[in-house]
């Protein structure tokens, strides 16, 4: 196996899929095709009619506040300078002033308010920090009082109290609206939106998905079984009551899901895990509740629940974590368990990342069967060009064989990706048609794109891991009692391994005479000893095989009494263990100085056995060129090509 240096940033977990782009399962759209019912009726439903109406109901209101307040304050009094004022209150002409904070209002009180064909009979002036004022209104005999506030009273009263909340329930509003996923009511929590989809909803079929033929075909089976379960139930067959997705993003996992719930024939309920996971405890709990009491009424049918990592994450590890997260992966696994699998309720699951899955949902009786969704290789990836081609209009000169050559790496949606960007490019070039020169520039688009996401790796890494993984192989082949070779490739496969050989012994083993476990150690050699044969130079690739390689050394040694010195002694005990599968804690039985005897014969074995490695594949340098160069093309090499180029 090879590995990438830990120091890189994996990206797999990262990415975050392009879902939502997918609106297959959009309620508009299901309406619209008059198609299953749709689960979701919230209370209220702000983002109907309703709540524009209102909305533009207060905007008026508040605007027809502000006119009024204007024009009651302003109500035809004239505005003049304090010692105008002054003056018209010395003349007789103001026989009473009101007084308030913000201003003075002087009246005639013998014309009363409107003086006939007079536009002013009050007069409103901004007040002066004057002692002299109130002695001179004494002096004048001017009544005067405090100004009664009238309308304007009852406009600062609405403006003060009712304005903060009008805010206040707009800003709450956008709370929820955020919070709540796809216009979810405020009132509809603890109600699920999952959506049933009815047959012929999506169109989607399996002839949609190209290169995932393992998983397409333990899905046609499912839903064989849910067309035609007799068939199964009278032979005695079970079918798995949960099947997990697992594959890296992109692979086409809710592309398979939606294959399924367009040819199955049955009710398909598609929730993400995402949307389980609420604000408010018990909600998620709830929903999942709701969603297996619908299924179990709608039986038989299908409930796919995509990104089950959201919830399905494991419980160790986080003390005092997120309750809410557990209390709904407890309730799916009591309604797991609460179905038999002759109900006819098959629950799907996607997830990128299995291994941050809780154990208890991997168990027999939940998501017992697990499907790999591998990325595609160079006959898939052409076979999923060919689907996303069709919807494009492409040159008759396009060869497609050639862009799968190049694209080694890339997923289904990076594919349909390139073709969609090759679309573009056409367009922008004038162009009627796609040529090949925009799939080649499409590519190196997203090429450059992946690589800084580290998805994809480039010409001269791939190069190194094809001649790794062929020393692997050659190693294995040249070493007497080694477990065959099954299967090569320079595929990477989900997080870690940028290729690997596999080997499957032929029969169970229950012991390793010596000269096997120094078999096992050569063939981990194998690979650093092809890179440097090839590139004079190794790399951080075969950091997962020489701790594995030192592991068994260092057994051998201390844990099978296989040493020189101390033949038939053990010097580490540790608790029950076999073959460098550890368990427990190991403990030392040995004095200091035999520690140093323990490295230096490590260290000769591993040595050792490196150079023999170094010198079988020297002699076999032809035979890896060959494989190697086999290796770039095809990117898989099966038992059969392997031993048939061996012998050559
Ligand atoms: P995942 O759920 O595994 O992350 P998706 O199913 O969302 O990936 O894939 C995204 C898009 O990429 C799909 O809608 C489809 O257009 C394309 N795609 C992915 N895999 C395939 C495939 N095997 N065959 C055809 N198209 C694919
Ligand atoms: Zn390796
Ligand atoms: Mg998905």
């Amino acid at each position: 196996m090879i590995t990438p240096d830990k120091n890189n940033k994996d990206d797999i977990n990262m990415s975050k899929k392009n879902d939502d782009n997918n609106s297959w399962f959009n309620n508009k759209d299901s309406k619209k095709k008059g198609g299953g019912p749709n689960l979701q009726e919230p209370l209220f439903n702000f983002n109907k009619g309703q709540f524009k109406f209102s909305f533009w109901f207060f905007a008026a209101a508040i605007l027809i506040i502000f006119l009024l307040n204007t024009f009651l304050t302003s109500n035809s009094s004239q505005l003049v300078s304090f010692s105008t004022f002054k003056e018209l209150i010395k003349n007789g002409t103001i026989t009473e002033v009101q007084i308030s904070n913000d201003y003075y209002l002087g009246l005639n009180s013998q014309s009363g308010i409107q003086l006939p064909g007079s536009s002013t009979s009050t007069y409103r002036t901004v007040p002066v920090n004057d002692p002299s004022f109130i002695p001179l209104l004494d002096k004048n005999n001017v009544k005067y009082s405090a100004a009664s506030e009238r309308a304007s009273n009852i406009i600062n009263m609405l403006l003060g109290w009712i304005l903060p909340f009008v805010f206040i329930f707009f800003i709450w509003r956008f709370m929820f609206k955020k919070m709540g996923s796809s216009g979810t009511g405020i009132m509809s929590f603890g109600k699920n939106n999952a959506q049933i989809i009815a047959e012929g909803d999506t169109n989607t079929t399996f002839d949609d998905v190209a290169g995932a033929d393992e998983a397409k075909d333990e899905l046609i089976e499912v839903v064989d079984f849910l067309k035609t379960p007799k068939k199964y139930l009278d032979i005695g067959g079970k079918i798995p009551k949960g099947v997990l997705l697992v594959g890296s993003p992109g692979t086409g996992k809710t592309l398979l899901a939606r294959a399924v719930a367009g040819s199955a024939g049955v009710p398909f309920f598609r929730l993400s895990g995402a949307d389980f996971v609420e604000m408010f405890v018990g909600v998620g709990a709830a929903r999942v509740r709701d969603l297996f009491k619908q299924a179990r009424e709608k039986a038989p049918c299908i409930i796919f629940i995509d990104e089950l990592d959201a919830i399905g994450k494991s419980r160790m590890g986080n003390a005092g974590g997120n309750d809410e997260r557990e209390q709904t992966l407890n309730q799916l696994l009591v309604e797991m368990d609460g179905f038999s699998a002759k109900s006819g309720v098959i629950l799907l699951g996607a997830t990128n990342r299995p291994e941050v899955l809780d154990a208890a949902l991997l168990r027999p009786g939940r998501f017992d069967r697990q499907v790999v969704v591998d990325k595609p290789d160079i006959n898939g990836r052409e076979a999923i060009l060919k689907i996303h081609a069709a919807e494009v209009k492409m040159s008759k000169e396009v060869d497609l064989k050639e862009i799968a050559k190049s694209t080694p790496g890339f997923v289904g949606a990076d594919l349909a990706n390139i073709i969609n960007e090759s679309a573009l490019l056409a367009v922008r070039a004038g162009r009627k048609k796609v040529i090949q020169e925009d799939l080649e520039e499409a590519i190196e688009k997203t090429m450059a794109g992946l690589q800084k996401k580290n998805r994809v790796i480039n010409k001269k890494e791939r190069k190194i891991v094809a001649y790794h993984e062929t020393g692997h192989a050659i190693t294995a082949a040249l070493t007497e009692g080694s477990d065959p070779v099954q299967k090569i490739t320079i595929i990477p496969r989900g997080i870690g391994a940028l290729g690997y050989t596999l080997q499957t012994p032929t029969e169970d083993r229950f012991l390793m005479t010596e000269r096997e476990l120094i078999g096992k150690i050569d063939v981990l050699l194998g690979g650093r000893a092809a890179e440097e044969i090839i590139f004079k130079e190794i790399s951080t690739g075969a950091a997962n095989d020489i701790t594995r390689a030192t592991d068994i050394a260092r057994s051998l040694i201390t844990e099978y009494g296989m040493s020189e010195k101390f033949k038939n002694m053990v010097l580490t005990k540790r608790g029950a263990s076999f073959l460098g599968q550890e368990s427990g804690l190991s403990q030392r039985e040995y004095a200091e100085t035999t520690q140093q005897y323990i490295d230096e014969e490590v260290a000769s074995i591993i040595q050792n056995r490196y150079e023999a490695v170094l010198k079988n594949l020297k002699a076999n340098e032809d035979k890896l060129e060959a494989i190697t160069q086999k290796l770039l093309e095809k990117e898989t090499i099966a038992s059969e090509e392997f031993s048939e180029m061996m012998k050559a």
